[in-house]
């Protein structure tokens, strides 16, 4: 295992992972089936830190038209809670499954999850121990795809993985637009010229600004996570 052994990737898995499409919530059927792939992938000794993100329970965003009774940095708070919860979930999917695992979180909850300490995460990395990351960054009002941009920078990830619920990116909303055109590969600034909808624009410009790739592919197709794991082009890919 020469190769894959050094590969250290930081994988965003938005809350929509984790539950069945269109629905809420968690589901335990679909924290399985990423923990699968996941474990046999780590067991093959690709390092692998996740970062959880939240929407399957609540997003801060939501609460915005909900006539002032919750701040808005209230209901970011909430958010990032809810990326532990979903952490909570997958941690015991992964060790179900023979996974060594940490979960870390920015958000400190000291009796449910470990604090996220840089050199503590790349250590525990070093040992084969897949490193769940929630909280986001631990601060209101950005998302947990900037937590993963700035992770993936301070744990010298070799990529970014996006997964998501499409095969990369489009033009326009495949689910809307049937001629919308996939991309195989694009620049950082051909995504911001054009718009794309791929993370948010702070989490680009971090990766584009440190010279991260970032490599949006679809989740749910058979193989795909795991290929994206080991360095498969699955998607698209950003750099
Ligand atoms: N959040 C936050 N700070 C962070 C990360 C997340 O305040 O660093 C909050 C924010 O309200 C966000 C919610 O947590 O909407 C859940 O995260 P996110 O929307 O990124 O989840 P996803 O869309 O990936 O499921």
């Amino acid at each position: 295992m020469s190769k894959a052994e050094k590969r250290r990737v930081v994988l965003k898995i938005s809350g929509e992972g984790f539950c069945p499409a269109h629905e809420r919530g968690i589901s335990m059927d679909a924290m399985v089936r990423l923990a699968e792939q996941v474990v046999h992938s780590a067991k093959k000794g690709i390092q692998i830190a996740i970062i959880m993100g939240g929407g399957n329970i609540l997003r801060g965003g939501q609460f915005k038209a909900a006539n002032n009774a919750i701040q808005e940095a209230t209901a970011h708070y909430m958010g990032m809670l809810a990326t532990i919860i979903n952490g909570l979930a997958l941690q015991d999917a992964i060790e179900n499954l023979g996974g060594d695992t940490r979960l870390m979180t920015a958000l400190p909850v000291d009796t449910v999850a470990e604090q996220y300490i840089r050199r503590r995460a790349i250590r525990h990395l070093e040992k084969g121990r897949i490193i769940l990351l929630a909280g986001g960054t631990g601060s209101p009002f950005v998302t947990t795809d900037t937590a993963a941009a700035q992770r993936a920078l301070e744990l010298q990830a070799d990529v970014l993985l996006k997964a998501t619920k499409v095969d990369g990116v489009y033009s326009d909303d495949p689910e809307k637009n049937p001629h919308a055109i996939f991309y195989n590969e694009l620049t950082y600034d051909e995504v911001f010229r054009q718009n794309l909808r791929v993370m948010d624009q702070e989490a680009i410009t971090k990766c584009k600004d440190h010279q991260m790739p970032i490599m949006v592919f679809n989740f749910r197709k058979e193989g795909n996570l795991e290929r994206a794991l080991y360095g498969e082009q699955v998607g698209t890919t950003i750099k």
